[in-house]
């Protein structure tokens, strides 16, 4: 049976933000379906392109290999994929050709190539899986070694056939996710990752997913993997992965990539208590909402567990906008869930984001306001964008510019006609970052003058950081105020 190489277009070198944060986190998506296909009888190899210099490397790795299958399989937990870069894109177009050359059968599956079918078989992709896609790869392998050349009754699938695109029946979640094998961590180079970690952070970090989809509708999020559906594993299977886990890789701390962490009532009561039975002793982050934060005795439990960050898709501290988002928040909640998180001793971090239709300076403002009241750990700005099968992308269809996507992820580009343009609004998150340092390194100076005792020297490092950021910021904000739109 021929082999099946399996690979993924994210690049770090080709996203130079997340290069200079060297944070990686291993292809779980990948190397979950690679688990998957290889229980089921295949043979699969891995060609991680996270720390390649770019799509050509696979091509040593083709003439070595030989393999019959080239699956570029993008890790769909990991929020980057879901950008639909225009640089991983052009990755992936590479790596379509460079398997064709080599006579491979390649299958793509990605949310690039889910909304952009069209072109992935147009660069010579033989098929592209939308969706979730474990389930559908499998069945097309099947078929493809059985050579029934029945494609049509697989669901999830674009394929050409005479020279037009078929696309068959859409494929339905996958609801028992607990009997999906555990992620091919060894086909990943550990140490690789081990080793950036340890040497920026000090801590290794893996990831790790425990649901698949979001329920929620904030009207410009796309899921186009996953879907509106929410399926969780059981915290028994949880944390028998992460006692597994422990054993191999000597994480110390972990990434729950979920969109949202424990939504199933009593779950992470049942994981805190489970983990806790075994010892497991390890710190994590976690994305989650603020509404969802302040139920029952939510924090308790994610404190106990061992939870140090939590990511709050925040986005605005304007009511106004966050109605318009069909966020479903009150920005009284974000208040309310930070203030209880650093009581308890962790870390809220705040998604934010500016330019969604109908933002007024005045709604700008709100959130800065919010943010420098709140002081969170750590911020991600962004600008908004519209992404096709979502409600906002609807909506601003008729105002689109002929830029459909972010070139990498710092790319912030405004891609449809509002009330300000990219130059203010990339000018507006460089000053939003710049008054935010500032004020945390003059927390960290004024804690330095509180204590009695010898300060550290991160807090040394932030204190003093404020006489780089006392220029920047009055430097940005006088561009920002410059800057017309
Ligand atoms: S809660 Fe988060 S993942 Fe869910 S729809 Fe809203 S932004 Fe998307």
């Amino acid at each position: 049976m021929p082999e099946i190489l399996f690979t993924h277009s994210y690049f770090l070198k080709l996203d130079p933000k997340q290069f200079r944060l060297q944070q990686p986190y291993a292809p779980l998506g990948t190397i979950t379906a690679a688990a998957y296909i290889r229980e089921n009888g295949f043979k699969v190899s891995l060609h991680d392109s996270m720390f390649c210099n770019g799509p050509e490397d696979i091509l040593s790795v083709i003439e070595k290999a030989k393999p019959g299958y080239l699956v570029i399989y993008d890790d769909g937990f990991n929020y980057l994929t879901k950008m639909c870069l225009t640089n991983m894109r052009k990755a992936a177009f590479k790596l379509i050709e460079t398997g064709k050359k080599f006579g491979c059968k390649v299958i793509v599956s990605s949310s690039d190539a889910t909304d952009h079918y069209a072109d992935y078989l147009g660069i010579g992709a033989d098929f592209v899986i939308s969706g979730e896609a474990e389930l559908t790869l499998l069945h097309l392998l099947k078929s493809i070694e059985n050579r029934d050349n029945n494609y049509q009754c697989i669901d999830g699938l674009f394929y050409m056939e005479s020279g037009r695109i078929v696309k068959t029946e859409a494929r339905q979640v996958m609801q028992d996710i607990d009997s999906l094998p555990i992620a091919a961590w060894d086909l990943v180079d550990i140490e690789m990752y081990r080793s950036k970690w340890i040497k920026k952070y000090g801590y290794f970090s893996i990831n790790m997913a425990t649901t698949r989809g979001c329920p929620y509708k904030c009207n410009w999020c796309a899921k186009p993997i996953y879907g509106n559906r929410y399926n969780s594993r059981s915290p028994e299977n949880v944390v028998n992965e992460l006692v597994y886990l422990r054993n191999k890789t000597g994480f110390d701390h972990v990434w729950f990539c979920d969109d949202i962490f424990g939504l199933k009532p009593g779950w992470i009561k049942d994981f805190d208590a489970l983990s806790t039975e075994k010892g497991l002793n390890f710190r994590y982050k976690i994305q989650s909402r603020a509404d969802l934060l302040l139920k029952g005795n939510t924090l308790e439990f994610l404190s106990h567990s061992g939870c140090e960050t939590i990511w709050m898709g925040v986005e605005s501290g304007s009511q106004k906008i966050l109605d318009a988002m069909d966020k479903g928040i009150k920005v009284g909640q974000v208040y309310e869930a930070t203030k209880q998180i650093k009581a308890l001793n962790m870390k809220a971090a705040f998604f934010l984001q500016f330019g969604y239709m109908g933002e007024t300076r005045e709604d700008i403002a709100k959130t800065i306001e919010m943010l420098l009241e709140l002081m969170p750990e750590d911020i991600g700005i962004s600008v908004s964008y519209p992404l096709p099968g979502t409600k906002f992308y609807e909506k601003v269809r008729h105002e689109l510019s002929t830029k459909a996507n972010w070139t990498d992820s710092n790319d912030l580009a405004m891609m449809f006609r509002n009330t300000y343009q990219t130059k203010y609004y990339r000018r507006l998150h460089r000053t939003v970052h710049k008054k935010f340092r500032k004020r945390q390194a003059l927390s960290a100076l004024k804690s330095i003058f509180r204590q009695l005792k010898r300060p550290d020297l991160i807090s040394l490092y932030k204190a003093a950081s404020i006489l780089y950021y006392i220029p920047a910021e009055a430097l940005a904000s006088l561009r920002l105020r410059l800057t017309n739109g």
